[in-house]
C-alpha cells in the first residue's frame, strides 16, 4: 500500500480547494454573489490589506483574507487552485475572457520600446491587439513561422537591432487552423540566449487548443500557459472566460494588474467553470477518440484533399519529434480541404444536419466553420495563402457525440458537394 498516494487532477476536480465546513456543509461550493466581505475586526482588515498590497510578507500559514470581489472571491480562488493541478503550476489567475487573460499578460510584461517575438498564425484577437494596440504604445514585434529553425530565429532577432529589448516570446501551438506545431523548449532556449539577470525574457504559450489535458507548456520551459477557458475548460459553449497559469512571482504580478483593470471573472462564471472541470477529462478523452475516427474517415474520402491533424504528422520528421515530446494526444481540432474551392466548402457546410455551423471550439457539440471567410477573414490574403488557409479549407471542432453520427453527417454533406 502506497501511503503517499498522489491523486490525479481528474480525481481532485470535485473537491480540491473547497472546505464544506466553511459553507454549512454544502458538498458543492455555493456561488458567492457578494461584492464585499465583512472583517471580524479592524485588526483583521488591516492584516488582509497588508498582504493584498504587498506591504509585508505573508506569515507562515497565513492565508490571504477575503476583502472585495475585484481582488478575490471564493469561487475564483477555488477555481484557480483547481486549474493549477493540470499544468502543475504554482498559481493561476482567471479572467472574464481569454482575450483579457492574454492582454493582461502582454501589458504587464511589456513596456514601450520592448521587443515581442511571436509565432504565426495567431488567434485573430491576439494578432489585432499586438499589431494595433501594442504598436500604438511603442512595442516592437517580430513574427516567426512554424518550422523556422532556432538559429535562423536568433539571427533574425539580432538583425532587428532590438535584441537587448527582447522581453517576451509568445507562441500559439498547435496553430489555428493549420495545426502546425511550435517547439516550446526551443522557444525557451531562444529566450535564454537573450535574457540577462536584470531583464528576463518570458515565454508565453496560448494553450487553448491542447490544454489543459494534452500539453503542459510549463513543463517545457514556458513561463505562462494561457487559456481561452471559453473552449475546452468551459466546454459547453455557454460562457466566456480565460485563465493564466505560472509561478507565484509572475502570476502575482498578473493578479495585481487584474485588480486595477478589473477584468476578473464573475463568481457565477467561476462556479460554472468548476462544474465544467468535473467532466473535463471524460469530455476531452472522448473528443480525442472521436477526432481520430473523423480524421481517418476524411483522409480516406475521395472528395477530401489534405487533412490537417497532428495525429497524421509523419514519423521521422522534426514536427513528429516536437509532437511526441510536447503533446500526449492528437487533440480534437482538425481542418481539411474539400476538393474544389469556396463553393464546394460552402455546399458541405450548408448541408450539415447535426454538426453546427459556428466559430469557437472545444464544446460538447461538434462545430464546423470556414477559416478563409470567417475566423481568418481579417488576415492578409497573401499571408493566408502562404499558410494554406484557402477557400477549400473547413475547420472542425469535434464534440462528444457518437463518432459514427459525426461521420454520417460529414459523409452525407460531402455527397452533396
Ligand atoms: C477563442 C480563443 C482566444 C480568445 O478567447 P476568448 O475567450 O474568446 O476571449 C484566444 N486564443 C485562442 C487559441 C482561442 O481559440
Amino acid at each position: 500500500m502506497d501511503h503517499d498516494h498522489r491523486f490525479r487532477p481528474e480525481s481532485l476536480m470535485m473537491s480540491y480547494g473547497y472546505k464544506p465546513s466553511l459553507s454549512e456543509g454544502a458538498i458543492k461550493s455555493p456561488i458567492f454573489l457578494t461584492s464585499t466581505f465583512v472583517f471580524k475586526s479592524a485588526e483583521e482588515g488591516k492584516a488582509f490589506f497588508e498582504v493584498a498590497y504587498g506591504l509585508r510578507e505573508r506569515r507562515p500559514h497565513e492565508e490571504q483574507g477575503l476583502i472585495y470581489s475585484r481582488i478575490n472571491n471564493p469561487d475564483l480562488e477555488i477555481l484557480e487552485d483547481r486549474l493549477t493541478l493540470w499544468d502543475r503550476s504554482e498559481d493561476c489567475a482567471v479572467f472574464e475572457s481569454g482575450m483579457s487573460a492574454i492582454t493582461t499578460v502582454l501589458l504587464e510584461f511589456l513596456a514601450p520600446g520592448d521587443l515581442l517575438v511571436h509565432s504565426t498564425p495567431l488567434y485573430g484577437g491576439t494578432d489585432h491587439f499586438i499589431h494595433h494596440f501594442l504598436k500604438k504604445i511603442g512595442v516592437h514585434t517580430l513574427a516567426f513561422t512554424p518550422g523556422q529553425e532556432r538559429g535562423d530565429l536568433e539571427a533574425m532577432i539580432r538583425a532587428s537591432g532590438r535584441a537587448d529589448r527582447l522581453r517576451m516570446i509568445y507562441a500559439e501551438t498547435p496553430a489555428n487552423p493549420t495545426n502546425d506545431l511550435i517547439d516550446i523548449a526551443a522557444c525557451r532556449r531562444v529566450a535564454d540566449a537573450f535574457a540577462t539577470p536584470e531583464a528576463p525574457v518570458r515565454v508565453a504559450v496560448d494553450n487553448t487548443y491542447m490544454g489543459p489535458l494534452w500539453q503542459h507548456p510549463l513543463a517545457h520551459g514556458a513561463d505562462f500557459s494561457i487559456y481561452s477557458a471559453t473552449k475546452y475548460i468551459g466546454g459547453h459553449s455557454d460562457l466566456i472566460a480565460g485563465a493564466v497559469c505560472g509561478s507565484h512571482e509572475t502570476i502575482g504580478r498578473v493578479k495585481a494588474l487584474r485588480t486595477f483593470l478589473g477584468n476578473m471573472a464573475s463568481p457565477h462564471t467561476g462556479w460554472m467553470l468548476m462544474r465544467s472541470l468535473e467532466t473535463l477529462k471524460v469530455r476531452m478523452d472522448q473528443q480525442a477518440i472521436n477526432a481520430r475516427h473523423v480524421a481517418e474517415f476524411l483522409a480516406a474520402h475521395p472528395k477530401v484533399g489534405r487533412v490537417y491533424y497532428p495525429g497524421f504528422i509523419p514519423e521521422g520528421t522534426a514536427d513528429h519529434d516536437t509532437f511526441r515530446r510536447q503533446c500526449t494526444a492528437a487533440g480534437a481540432m482538425l481542418s481539411f480541404d474539400v476538393k474544389g474551392g469556396e463553393a464546394e466548402a460552402f455546399r458541405l457546410l450548408n448541408a450539415l444536419r447535426m454538426v453546427k455551423l459556428a466559430v469557437s471550439l472545444g464544446g460538447t457539440e461538434s462545430l464546423a466553420q470556414h477559416p478563409a471567410t470567417m475566423t481568418h477573414a481579417g488576415v492578409d490574403p497573401a499571408h493566408r495563402q502562404a499558410m494554406s488557409i484557402t477557400g477549400s479549407m473547413v475547420r472542425l471542432s469535434v464534440g462528444v457525440e457518437h463518432h459514427a453520427d459525426i461521420i454520417w453527417d460529414l459523409g452525407q454533406a460531402l455527397e452533396q458537394v
